[in-house]
């Protein structure tokens, strides 16, 4: 089995971590290549704990022959790493170290039970789309998001004007803060907490949510991911902020861009009863009940 792990920046408290994941990848036999990120945070580790690994790669090149991409981190550190390497097609499997967890799934007492599940074929592949932004322009070096684009106001309270096109039928002018274009992925991310609706990562959806729409009848929109979003921005400030997942660069307006479901999507690793249903309970709390 050859696997990279990726993390940004770890903290002592994530010692017993990387005691486990690195025991079991070496009762595995894998061969493992460390992000150049990671791979001093790992020496440092190593000397401290005393540990010798074997069959360690920190050359700077990724490997061509990778099975799995490990990310140790939160949803934060899930999306740099696809920013940086979905281009591989490798499955990514995601070890929950952050807040919620969402697409790094994993917690860290389920570590032996996920390397063994690699190992041994026992994992479910989740297929999960990406949009893409049309043009791709010099400012983005990665055109593709996982959760969502946003469009958003900067550097005045001013709001921006949003004019939407779906497949060039015009839909609607937003006077807001900004809009969120998310895939199912991203629903329970950015668009959920400006009142979007949560889809199941199977729907073939993309959700446009306004991000505080001065009007009262607007509302969140589900269309079906086979259409292209043209908007074009106007801003008294002359710019706005465009964001992929936790990439933001500032532009400057008037613009058009367009957005549409990739040619490309990511395999996310999914173990037997990791699925969408328990993650909204247990992360969401769906169901606890506090009455008692
Ligand atoms: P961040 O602001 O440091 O963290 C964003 C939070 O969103 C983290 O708690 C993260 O979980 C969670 N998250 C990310 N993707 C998720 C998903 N698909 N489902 C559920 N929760 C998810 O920013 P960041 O870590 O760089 O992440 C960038 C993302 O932040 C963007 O893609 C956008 O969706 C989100 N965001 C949200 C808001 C908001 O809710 N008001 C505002 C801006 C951006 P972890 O704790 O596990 O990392």
């Amino acid at each position: 089995m050859n696997v990279a792990i990726y993390s940004q920046l770890l903290g002592s408290q994530h010692q017993p971590v990387l005691e486990v994941l690195f025991g079991a990848l070496q009762r595995h036999k894998a061969r493992i290549w460390l992000h150049p990120l990671f791979a001093p945070v790992f020496k440092l580790w190593q000397q401290s704990a005393g540990l010798t690994c074997s069959n360690i790669d920190t050359s700077a090149s990724v490997p061509n022959n990778l099975d799995f991409i490990i990310i140790i981190g939160g949803d934060g550190s899930f999306l740099k790493a696809i920013s940086e390497f979905e281009y591989l097609h490798v499955p990514f499997v995601g070890i929950n170290t952050g807040r919620l967890g969402f697409l790094a799934d994993i917690s860290p007492d389920d570590i032996d039970t996920a390397i063994d599940a690699l190992a041994t074929g026992k994992f479910l592949l989740e297929q999960r789309p990406l949009l893409e932004l049309q043009p791709h322009i010099d400012e983005i070096k990665h055109p593709f998001a996982l959760n969502e684009i946003t469009v958003h106001k900067c550097d005045s309270s001013s709001m921006i004007v949003i004019h939407t096109y779906i497949d060039d039928k015009y839909l609607a002018t937003y006077w807001a803060d900004g809009l969120i274009i998310a895939t199912p992925t991203g629903s329970t991310a950015y668009s959920m907490s400006a009142g979007g609706p949560i889809l199941s990562p199977a729907a073939q959806n993309i959700i446009i949510t306004p991000i505080a729409s001065h009007n009262l009848t607007v509302r969140p929109l589900v269309i079906p991911d086979n259409g292209t979003i043209r908007i074009s921005i106007e801003s008294r400030e002359l710019n706005y902020m465009l964001s992929l997942d936790s990439t933001s660069v500032v532009l400057r307006t008037p613009t058009e861009i367009s957005i549409r479901k990739s040619a490309h999507s990511i395999s996310v690793i999914k173990l037997d009863g990791h699925g969408f249903f328990p993650t909204l309970r247990n992360k969401l709390m769906w169901g606890a009940d506090k009455r008692n």
